[in-house]
């Protein structure tokens, strides 16, 4: 894996002398309070604007006037004109557009296909502020408003649609986003380092459809470089058959269908996990992964799963290739997955200059999202889970990013100090899962080689450290700060890791909880468990006895 360059030593752009905004302008008054003519980056959420690190949007916004640019922000839009999208002028580099931090077709519809009449994300809990398909409504709108400003599209809508893949609201496979929305350029996973590198280069002349490099990002091609070496993805994947569906709540029906063999022909279910050496290949040219093409994988389910297994064996920074898929006449390039950010640059981005509070311009309006987390504390990124219904591994990825703990502390004593209404207790110091935090492959050389689909699945990876003690400490020295009365974790439980560490579930049970503890064992027979990637019924027993001992 190539180093990646550190977050924060770009030279900083020449807007810099304008300062920080108190809040990042949303109106073309607040730019002329804060003497500007224009704006660098127009940003383009489909979320109200949270001044807070929960929220995407704020994230990158803060994140890019760090380096020096001039960053606004559009939030909601009306998007029936591209009058809305011309609020702040033309953007001097480019506009950034996210639906927010939903996709917008969950955020509008339920399991049933009906519409949600109710949206956290808006101002009053307020639906129907943001567009069906919002990625591919504000990039054209953004096209019409100026048609020479590149667009760059990201966050979790344009990040999980970046290959062809299978939409539930229209029940069929779609191409990639990026085919759709015509935007120059896709930002994936957590999007910093990308979004960074993208603005610098810009700014620095390049045009944006000419950024075909970039960790994190795909974009499309008409033609594939010759001096390449392609890999047919039927060499790292061997596509198998579709088993058949089993009601998975019949048990005799349930317990067949676990002994059947899974689509690769091995039954993984209870076997010894082995890591996947691999060795690097012949000669010094670079090397991509031909997928099938979007047409085939729309008609063969057996090749969707097959697409589907090679991009999540295709997730370690430090071993993944850039994978190719057609898509008529064009090709789809998706770069490998962004560089982790270091504990460093993780700090020093939550450290970002947020007002943690929604912008003024909403006034009192109630934002139930914001009001969920205004007390809660994001610790740490990524999940190595695995869960194959799951979406966090193929958007933040595998490898665990942790905050510092003198970080951690300093969010806490700002909630404390900043946060209105805040009563002494925080409501969660989690992340994706709330007891992954510290851990990680015990070697860097081991997990440089290391291609499974998770550390815990089928059974705990023995190179995987499992001690929960940072995170012990941590609760600990939260939970002593002068005006904190009680620190609550509400993120899910790892509860197969947690029994590792007896100590870890003894703090928790006493400290932590009050009586009740959500878990999500998801099922309770090992067919449906195993298809999910998910531990047997055995540790929960366990951790149950454990919670009621320690209770
Ligand atoms: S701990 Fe995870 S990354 Fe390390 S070898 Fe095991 S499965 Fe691979």
């Amino acid at each position: 894996m190539q180093a990646a360059k550190s977050l924060f030593t770009y030279p900083r752009y020449w807007a810099e002398c304008y300062g920080t905004a108190p809040f990042l302008p949303m109106s073309r008054k607040e730019m002329d309070a804060l003497g500007w003519d224009s704006c660098d980056i127009i940003i383009i959420s489909g979320d109200a604007y949270v001044d807070h690190p929960s929220f995407g949007m704020a994230v990158i916004g803060r994140l890019l006037e760090s380096q020096g640019f001039r960053v606004g922000i559009i939030a909601q839009p009306d998007w029936n004109s591209a009058e809305p999208f011309r609020a702040l002028g033309k953007p001097n580099l480019f506009y950034a557009v996210s639906a927010g931090n939903m996709d917008s077709m969950i955020n509008r519809y339920t399991a049933d296909l009906k519409i949600r009449h109710d949206d956290a994300y808006t101002p009053n809990n307020e639906g129907g502020k943001r567009p069906d398909r919002a990625v591919l409504v504000y990039s054209q709108r953004c096209r019409e408003a100026y048609k020479d400003v590149p667009v760059l599209i990201g966050g979790i809508e344009a990040s999980l649609r970046r290959i062809a893949h299978y939409d539930y609201w229209s029940n069929k496979v779609r191409r990639s986003i990026l085919m759709d929305s015509k935007a120059d350029l896709l930002v994936y996973g957590n999007a910093e380092r990308a979004v960074v590198e993208i603005a610098h280069r810009v700014a620095s002349g390049q045009t944006m459809k000419d950024i075909r490099d970039v960790r994190g990002t795909a974009c499309l091609i008409n033609e594939l470089p010759a001096d390449w070496e392609v890999k047919d993805s039927t060499r790292i994947d061997t596509p198998g058959r579709v088993d058949p569906h089993y009601n998975p709540y019949h048990w005799e029906q349930t317990n067949a269908a676990l002994e059947a063999p899974c689509a690769t022909g091995d039954n993984s279910a209870g076997t010894e996990a082995q890591v996947v050496h691999i060795r690097p290949a012949a000669g010094s040219k670079k090397q991509y992964v031909l997928l099938p093409s979007y047409e085939k994988v729309s008609k063969d389910p057996v090749l969707y799963a097959h697409t589907s297994r090679v991009l999540h064996l295709e997730t370690n920074p430090s071993n993944a290739r850039t994978l190719v898929q057609k898509h008529a006449d064009r090709f789809l390039w998706m770069n490998p997955p962004p560089v982790p950010l270091s504990t460093e640059e993780l700090d020093d981005v939550f450290e970002l200059p947020f007002q943690r509070v929604p912008h003024p311009a909403y006034g009192d309006a109630r934002i139930p999202a914001y009001e969920m987390i205004r007390f809660s504390v994001n610790i740490m990124r990524g999940c190595f889970g695995g869960c194959s219904f799951c979406s966090i591994t193929e958007h933040e990825g595998r490898v665990i990013q942790s905050r510092s703990e003198d970080s951690i502390i300093r969010e806490v004593e700002k909630i404390r100090d900043m946060t209105p209404g805040f009563t002494g207790t925080i409501s969660d110091l989690g992340g994706p899962t709330a007891n992954m935090y510290m851990l990680n492959c015990v070697s860097e050389e081991i997990h440089q080689n290391c291609r499974r689909l998770s550390c815990v699945f089928p059974t705990i990876c023995k190179n995987l450290v499992t001690d929960h003690s940072p995170t012990t400490r941590l609760y600990r020295r939260a939970r002593q700060l002068p005006g904190i009365k009680r620190i609550m974790i509400a993120s899910g439980l790892r509860y197969d890791l947690a029994v590792l560490d007896p100590e870890y579930v003894k703090e928790l049970v006493t400290h932590h909880v009050g009586g009740y503890l959500k878990i999500a064992p998801e099922h309770t027979e090992d067919a449906p468990l195993s298809k999910m990637m998910k531990p047997g019924m055995g540790t929960y027993d366990q951790f149950k006895e454990m919670f009621d001992r320690f209770s």
